[in-house]
C-alpha cells in the first residue's frame, strides 16, 4: 500500500477534472485495472507510465479519454477514439484517413477547458498532498476534483 499512486485527470489549471478508478476505460479500451496496477519501487521519472497489460494492446501508459453522453468524444478527423492507435502519437487506423496528426479532440470538460489540454497524473501520495490535494486510506480515492488547495 506504501507504493499506491493515484491517478487523475487534471486540467491546465492543476484541478483534478476526472478521478481514475479500477474500472474506468483507457483510451486502448481496457481498464485501469488492467493496466501496470503499481510499482514495488516507483520510478523517478515523470510522468511515471502505467502500460497496459492486455494480451496484444500497445498501450504505453494509461491515459483517459472522456465519454460525452455515453458515445466516445471524436477526434478532429471524426473517428472515435477506438479507431486510432493506442500508442505513438495514437494517429487514425481508419482506411483512407490522412489527415489524423494524433488523437485531438475539441470536447470541452466541466472545467472549461478543451480536453486535449489535460494532463494524466500519476502521482504517489506524497507529490499529491505537495499539491494541495486530499489522499485518503482508501483505494482509489474517494475525493474528487475541484480543489486548488
Ligand atoms: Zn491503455
Ligand atoms: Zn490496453
Ligand atoms: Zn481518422
Ligand atoms: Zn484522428
Ligand atoms: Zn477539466
Amino acid at each position: 500500500m506504501e507504493n499506491r499512486l493515484y491517478t487523475s485527470q487534471t486540467s491546465p489549471k492543476g484541478v483534478d477534472c476526472k478521478t481514475i478508478f479500477p474500472d474506468t476505460p483507457c483510451f486502448c479500451t481496457h481498464r485501469y485495472k488492467q493496466h501496470k496496477p503499481g510499482f514495488g519501487v516507483i520510478p523517478k521519472e515523470r510522468p511515471i507510465k502505467l502500460p497496459c497489460r492486455a494480451p496484444n494492446c500497445k498501450c504505453e501508459s494509461y491515459h483517459y479519454v472522456p465519454l460525452c453522453c455515453t458515445s466516445p468524444i471524436r477526434c478532429h478527423c471524426k473517428h472515435t477514439a477506438d479507431e486510432h492507435a493506442e500508442y505513438g502519437n495514437l494517429v487514425c487506423k481508419k482506411a483512407g484517413c490522412t489527415k489524423c496528426t494524433g488523437f485531438k479532440s475539441s470536447y470541452t470538460c466541466g472545467c472549461g477547458a478543451p480536453v486535449s489540454q489535460h494532463t494524466m497524473t500519476v502521482e504517489t501520495a506524497e507529490e499529491r498532498s505537495a499539491r494541495g490535494h486530499t489522499v485518503t486510506e482508501h483505494s482509489p480515492y474517494i475525493v474528487v476534483g475541484g480543489k486548488t488547495g
